[in-house]
């Protein structure tokens, strides 16, 4: 992986045509449609003025104001002139600089503003003293806090951390100034920098040679000559990598685990030396990356390429195909992307030429202002491998519009859909155990097994949150849930479209012969029916009678043929007949009285054994007796019966699978009452609450 980020670093510097600072510029990401500013503090000496001006974000503003992030760790100073953090040039960013500069025209200007702008709070303790000067926000207009009330305020605030309280109320009055004589709020500010009569200081050179030697000459100052850990040349090397952002670890020697931070003495990147060019090349390499190739799926994401064989065009067309390799991986996400993607690869032209020639590195992560976590690593993963999901999801969509009806659209299988499909649970706004769900996509970049009975068990536990559980406290929930809008029917609609889901998931994992256990069965059921049937419609006469016969063969011959094609085993298949006379039952339910289906009630989320499964089926013949719809389904409950009764001996199937299975039959028949029009998927009015009285 760390090789792949050197490589994209050298081609990114090749094209950087000024310096190393180009390629290290960050990009905005934007947010939406919101327009973002850059502020412009500028301190007139002349004048004895501040004047704050504001820009609107484009494209080039990074560049335009050499934005290359903060220092990273927590206890490197701060001396970026642009930032996104405001507080650092209200106090620390101006004096560090001013310290750490040679002599000249910068650190002239710098100690002129210093005294002329800057609160001096006297020598603190330790880390405080970072904070010894703020800016003097009353006396330059911005505020009509002084700044001994400024004092008093923070001293009541926090005794210990005085000087750091100041700086926050100090920052606090420039955003506030800023809100009201500028309209713009601290959330649409996304850069500050500073300009001194009217000249921007980061555009003078003094700043880029100084900015390039804290970023790489330093490290190299007291470096020893040793062997470079990439490039395997002997050469002076460093072994501090402080300024990388990207957590470094080598997944060969020792896998990933916690603990292996980007600390010089630390870990194993003890044995990390790199010679100034590699050093160069991952800081362009993970900029570039950070730049163009982030992504997301559940958790933040960075696609790492690594070229196979090299490719000498290929920093002319870094840019370009680095979109390409987004975007191809972001197809198997969703529909949506897929569509973009399918428009996007009919342009190309290079693209095609160079799909075989790497593979892609898919790096989990976490990132806080200080901290860069790890969450997984999916390493060498091949373009051909996204085409075989890709490919596979589309097959499956339209043979699941095939067996199932509906529009096709509302099949399509990605990787953000199948998060769905397995219950994440929320704690404190934060999901827990998204893990498993990694783990899932790692296989499937991986073409690793699928433990069916692991699925099995997710699925039946999803159906039990849909069914009676708080979904607000779970990712099925959604963005903004509210656990009262909620109601049974828009549970039973999300719970029939999850389990038809989890059918599909199914079927696509088999094609991927990536299911471990489970579906392999090709039973045919209703053969004889049909075919009797068929002999039927032949001898009777009349149209109504024949269009009725028509109707139930359709019916048989689409059960037929959903059965067939997911590889059910018999008592796989008797059990979801049980389920589809369950939604049978539902819908006349459903029908009849209030839009509540008491019959759900009888199904046992926990599992449910032998003796469980034969009371349902007692329940299940009752019910159509009493709803007098036992003579339209009395082939379906013979067959089911059959199927049960065969399998009685050999019960092979555990709990929860016979769960899934009466499951499935049921979304399958509400699924098609659906579509037919017997039950509506969108009940605007209120649901009536009271159930029938089992
Ligand atoms: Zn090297």
């Amino acid at each position: 992986m760390i090789e792949g980020i050197k490589e994209i670093g050298e081609f990114s510097l090749t094209k950087s045509s000024s310096s190393i600072l180009e390629a290290l510029v960050q990009d905005i990401p934007l947010e939406g449609n919101k327009t973002q500013y850059l502020v412009i503090i500028n301190f007139d000496l002349e004048n004895k003025k501040i004047s704050l001006d504001k820009e609107e974000i484009r494209k080039s503003t990074p560049l335009d104001y050499l934005w290359i992030g903060n220092p990273k760790a927590g206890n490197s100073p701060q001396d970026r002139l642009t930032t996104n953090n405001l507080a650092f040039l209200c106090s620390q960013t101006i004096p560090n600089l001013i310290e750490r500069l040679d002599e000249g025209e910068l650190k002239n200007i710098l100690s002129l503003i210093k005294n002329l702008f800057f609160y001096d709070l006297g020598k603190q303790i330790g880390q405080q003293n970072r904070y010894r000067y703020v800016l003097d926000v009353k006396k330059f207009g911005l505020s009509n806090k002084s700044i001994e009330q400024i004092k008093k305020e923070a001293l009541e605030k926090n005794k210990n951390g005085y000087a750091k309280e100041v700086v926050k109320v100090v920052t606090k009055e420039v955003f506030s100034y800023l809100k009201e004589k500028e309209g713009i709020s601290k959330r649409e500010i996304a850069l500050f920098t500073i300009k001194c009569n009217d000249k921007l200081l980061v555009s003078l050179p003094e700043y880029h040679t100084y900015i390039a030697n804290s970023v790489i000459e330093e490290k190299f100052k007291s470096s020893t000559k040793g062997i470079c850990h990439l490039c395997k040349r002997e050469a002076f090397i460093t072994y501090d990598t402080t300024q990388f952002r990207f957590t470094y670890y080598n997944t060969d020697k020792i896998g990933f685990s916690s603990g292996l931070r980007g600390k010089s003495n630390d870990g194993f990147l003890k044995n990390l030396g790199l010679c100034k060019n590699c050093y160069k090349s991952l800081l362009a390499g993970e900029t570039f990356i950070k730049n163009h190739l982030s992504t997301s799926l559940i958790k933040s994401l960075l696609i790492i390429p690594q070229l196979i064989f090299s490719s000498s065009y290929m920093s002319e067309i870094l840019e370009e195909w680095a979109e390409n390799v987004k975007s191809h991986f972001n197809a198997v996400r969703n529909l949506e992307n897929w569509k973009m993607w399918q428009a996007l690869k009919n342009q190309l032209t290079e693209y095609k030429e160079i799909k075989d020639a790497f593979v892609i590195h898919l790096l989990f992560y976490e990132a806080s202002k200080s901290e860069f976590k790890i969450l997984k690593l999916i390493p060498d993963v091949p373009p051909s491998r996204i085409e075989t999901l890709l490919k596979t999801a589309n097959e499956l969509q339209d043979k699941a519009q095939e067996i199932l009806g509906g529009k096709d659209s509302e099949w399509y299988l990605g990787l953000d859909d199948m998060y769905y499909l397995f219950p994440v649970r929320k704690s404190k706004n934060e999901f827990v155990d998204y893990k498993k769900v990694l783990e899932f996509y790692d296989a499937l970049f991986t073409d690793k097994p699928v433990a069916y009975d692991f699925l099995i068990r997710q699925f039946v536990e999803l159906a039990a949150i849909y069914r009676h559980g708080a979904i607000c406290n779970y990712n099925i929930g959604r963005r903004n849930c509210q656990e009262n809008k909620w109601n049974e029917q828009k549970r039973d609609m999300a719970l029939v479209k999850a389990i038809l889901n989890a059918n599909l998931l199914l079927l696509y994992l088999k094609e991927l012969t990536q299911l471990d256990g489970g579906l392999s069965m090709s039973e045919k059921i209703f053969s004889e029916i049909i075919s009797n049937l068929q002999r039927k419609k032949e001898s009777v006469s009349g149209a109504k009678k024949k269009a009725n016969i028509e109707s139930q063969l359709h019916q048989y011959e689409r059960l037929q043929r959903f059965i067939e094609e997911m590889g059910y085993s018999s008592l796989q298949i008797g059990l979801f007949l049980l389920g589809f006379l369950i939604g049978e039952i539902g819908k006349a339910q459903y029908d009849s009285s209030n839009k509540t289906k008491p019959i759900l009630k009888k199904i046992n989320y926990q599992g449910m054994d032998k003796g469980k499964i034969l009371r349902l089926v007692n329940d299940v013949l009752e019910k159509l007796d009493q709803y007098k719809i036992l003579s339209y389904n009395e082939v379906i409950y013979a067959e089911m019966k059959k199927l049960l009764d065969k399998n009685w001996q050999s019960w092979n199937i555990s709990n929860e699978e016979a769960v899934f299975f009466v499951l499935s039959g049921y979304a399958y028949a509400t699924y098609r009452a659906i579509l037919k029009g017997e039950i509506k998927s969108e009940e605007t009015n209120d649901v009536n609450k009271e159930e029938e009285n089992e």
